[in-house]
């Protein structure tokens, strides 16, 4: 009986075993390697790629077997029955094929392993065919044992040659499949010859057909050639997709890294690749994240966490850096393939921008931009609060409302940067005196609101003086605008008890504050609501009082003071309010400029001066007064255009007075509209001159023809040495820029003697004339009243 070892050693030629076992080797290594192709593709290329597969795979075991029984050398002639030769070829490729088929079958946990067996059961079949087709003088006589544990061997080492083989991509692990099903083949082939025993019987012939051993050699080599070309055709395709890959891994590493956001691939909880953003967000080096385990990086928590929730519901966790800082960060998981294996990539956003802007956005939203300072919104909610606290307590809160003084001018003189500057310093100077259950808030523009739990309102009184003294403190050091500001004070309880009405009373101290000369505070007083509420009440009136012919004109009349003879004559406004009586322009002509009223007004009383002068006989000049407001209206020239042209009034008699502080708003406008009035031949006289800035420039830079020096210069201008020299000043300062000098409010012979005296062209004032209707100085506007007569009945 022959052993399989001893049939192996003793009855093989060994040569021809090796060249057997290179074939094979050859034959695994092109059919893993083609299997791994044909994995890439579908439909018909994978079913092709399948087939070169299986002959390969098939021919390499067929031909295995041949080599192996050309080196069986049973010392007997031998032969091989073609047929059944041809048909164990066959059932190598065709049976291999399935297996290579099933192996590839995705939807099967074990595909590759039940594909392996029945590669396995191809061994066999090929194998016991191709020994039925073996023909020798004798009986062939099989050991059962040895048959099955052939079987057994092909199906145990084909199934894990498939599994490992195919498991990764990776060279080592082809080769170690290849390995296996080398053994499978092998492991088959010399068990199962070593269960043959031949017993020789000269009485059984060979076949006359029966292929001889040596013409078998030539279909081996054949088949050999085959499985060369297919392991180089496998061997190319190797080369070509490894270096795809390493091109499409280069361009998925670049792409990974080109990412604004951090990416990482894990599996299970550990870090198998990350990319530069990832790398810099936690301060490590990209290629140092491999083999990490995530929870360095993510707490505890939420690694299970952002891996066991929904795929691609962003989560909030906060990432631990290498220095140990927290990053507030947000994780998208998605599971992935990788290499085959089943991973997760984690996409890590960067939150810090994020909250930093939310943090912006919040702060916007309580504060005032510029100064930091609560805004509106968040002092009415931090003042109802307090107010509850307070009448819960037993306390008193005060309102302190600050307005800054003509902040307006601060402004216009010095640019909004300025404006700005001030702002922001008032904020601070003040904050830095308050505790730290006061707050500043600012309510807009130059308003602010300081908030004052306390037990006294005199305390409110106290805080108020320390505001004032440290805004006049910041003064001295600024070389910008003045800082001067205005307090008013309301008390919850005393004052008001609700929201709206201790605002609304503390902003009425404010008002007073500022009526009674600025820079100053006062606590609100019950009478002071009646007084706003009046002037509401004024306004309300002024809007309807032309139509209810409720205003008139008088005319007071100007004089040249060597002669005494008048010259012109200034028109002011008469409000004979039907309650009230006579209303005085210096009480009405602010809340009329404030509310806008004084456009129509003042229009109202140029046509009707005009048209009053357009009458006279003698033509004497008409001064109108015009406010800052209608000097910056954009229809100013071309109303006096329209209103002189309507009454016929030639433009020399008339003359505008405007006030040096009408024009301080918008300088370069105010300049271009005084200088298209005087192009049209008006004249234009500056008024109240001394009140104002007094500002050689602005005598320079405006188009004046007249100054009139403010009453309060003239008042005993003969006993009063300083006045004197100011008046004298203000006549040569006239002399010199070329402007006739008018003296106001001259009312006692004194007076005009002086200005006689130092040579003044023209005054006006009481005792040349109090302001009348125009009919009271008819012999001066019609000086020959037959001419006028005549002139009246031939027009
Ligand atoms: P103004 O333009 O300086 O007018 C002169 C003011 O001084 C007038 O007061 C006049 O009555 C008063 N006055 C004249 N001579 C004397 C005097 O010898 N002694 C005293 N104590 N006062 C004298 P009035 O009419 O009350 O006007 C006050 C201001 O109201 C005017 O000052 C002017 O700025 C403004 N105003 C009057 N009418 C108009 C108007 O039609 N339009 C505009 N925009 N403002 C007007
Ligand atoms: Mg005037
Ligand atoms: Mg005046």
């Amino acid at each position: 009986m022959l052993t399989v070892l001893g049939c192996f050693i003793g009855e093989h030629d060994l040569w021809l075993v090796g060249l057997a076992a290179l074939i094979c080797s050859l034959a695994s290594a092109a059919c893993i390697a083609l299997l791994h192709h044909a994995r890439r593709l579908t439909g018909g290329w994978q079913a092709a790629w399948l087939g070169v597969a299986a002959v390969a795979g098939g021919s390499g075991i067929w031909a295995t077997h041949f080599i192996a029984m050309l080196a069986f050398e049973p010392s007997l002639p031998t032969g091989y029955a073609v047929g059944l030769t041809v048909l164990s070829l066959a059932y190598a490729i065709v049976i291999t094929g399935v297996g290579l088929a099933v192996a590839l079958w995705r939807a099967l946990g074990l595909a590759p392993v039940l594909g392996g067996v029945i590669l396995g059961g191809g061994i066999a079949a090929m194998h016991y065919t191709g020994m039925a087709a073996f023909e020798v003088p004798g009986h062939i006589r099989w050991d059962p044992g040895l048959v099955a544990a052939s079987l057994i061997l092909g199906g145990v080492f084909g199934g894990a040659g498939l599994k490992v083989g195919l498991a990764r991509e990776g060279l080592r692990w082809r080769i170690a499949g290849a390995l296996l099903i080398l053994l499978a083949i092998c492991g088959h082939h010399f068990t199962a010859m070593g269960a043959v025993t031949i017993l020789p019987d000269p009485g059984v012939a060979i076949a006359d057909s029966a292929l001889p051993a040596r013409w078998l050699g030539v279909g081996v080599a054949l088949a050999s050639v085959a499985i060369l070309l297919m392991a180089v055709a496998a061997l190319l395709l190797d080369l070509r997709e490894r270096r795809q890959g390493a091109l499409a891994r280069e361009r998925l590493h670049s792409l990974a890294n080109a990412a604004v956001e951090g990416l990482l691939v894990c599996r299970g909880t550990t870090i198998v690749n990350g990319n530069d953003s990832f790398g810099a967000l936690v301060g490590l080096p990209a290629g140092d994240l491999g083999g990490v385990c995530l929870s360095r990086f993510l707490p505890v928590t939420a690694t299970p966490l952002a891996l066991a929730g929904p795929p691609d519901q962003p989560i909030e966790a906060s990432l631990v850096g290498a220095a140990g800082e927290a990053i507030p960060v947000e994780l998208i998981v998605r599971p992935v393939t990788y290499g085959d294996q089943p991973h997760y990539a984690v996409a890590v956003r960067d939150l810090r921008a994020r909250r930093q802007a939310e943090g912006q956005i919040q702060f916007l939203a309580h504060h005032d931009a510029l100064t930091g300072l609560a805004n509106r919104a968040s002092f009415t909610l931090r003042l109802e609060r307090e107010m509850k606290l307070a009448a819960a307590t037993g306390r008193k809160l005060a309102v302190l409302c600050l307005d800054l003084d003509r902040f307006k001018e601060v402004n216009d003189l010095f640019g909004h940067a300025a404006g700005d500057a001030l702002l922001v310093t008032v904020a601070r100077t003040v904050t830095e005196l308050l505790d730290d259950d006061q707050l500043m808030a600012r309510l807009g523009g130059d308003e602010f609101a300081i908030l004052m739990p306390c037990d006294h309102a005199v305390s409110a009184g106290k805080l108020a003086e320390e505001v004032l003294e440290a805004l006049r403190g910041q003064n001295s050091d600024m070389a910008g605008p003045t800082i001067a500001a205005s307090l008013g004070i309301a008390v919850y309880p005393d004052n008001a008890d609700e929201r709206a009405l201790l605002l609304s009373s503390a902003d009425t101290a404010l008002y007073r504050a500022k009526a009674e000369g600025r820079g100053t505070y006062r606590f609100f007083e019950s009478t002071m609501g009646a007084q706003v509420r009046d002037r509401r009440h004024l306004e309300h009136d002024l809007r309807g009082a032309v139509a209810r012919g409720e205003m008139h004109l008088v005319y007071q009349p100007q004089a040249d003071v060597a002669t005494g003879a008048v010259v012109g004559f200034e028109v002011l406004l008469r409000w004979s309010h039907p309650t009230r009586g006579a209303v005085s322009p210096a009480a009405f002509i602010p809340i009329a400029e404030e509310s806008g009223v004084i456009l129509p007004l003042g229009e109202w009383v140029l046509r009707e001066a005009c048209r009053e002068a357009a009458r006279w006989t003698n033509p004497l000049s008409v001064a109108v007064n015009v406010s800052g407001v209608q000097i910056h209206a954009p229809n100013l020239v071309p109303l006096v255009q329209e209103v002189l042209r309507e009454t016929g009034l030639r433009p020399e008699r008339l003359e505008i007075e405007v006030t040096e502080t009408a024009l301080i708003r918008e300088p370069a406008r105010a300049q271009a509209t005084l200088r298209q009035l005087k192009a049209l031949g008006v004249r234009i006289a500056m008024d109240d001159f001394g009140t104002g800035y007094s500002s050689l420039s602005n005598l320079r830079a405006y188009p004046f023809d007249k100054i009139k020096i403010d009453s309060s210069f003239i008042r005993k201008v003969d006993s009063n040495a300083q006045t004197a020299a100011i008046v004298r000043s203000v006549l040569g300062l006239g002399r010199g820029l070329g402007m006739s000098v008018l003296a106001e409010g001259v009312e006692t012979a004194e007076e005009l003697g002086f200005l006689v005296g130092e040579d003044c062209a023209a005054a006006q004032g009481y005792f040349l004339g109090r302001p009348s209707e125009i009919a009271a100085f008819v012999r001066h506007t019609h000086p020959d009243p037959e001419a006028a007569a005549r002139h009246d009945l031939a027009a």
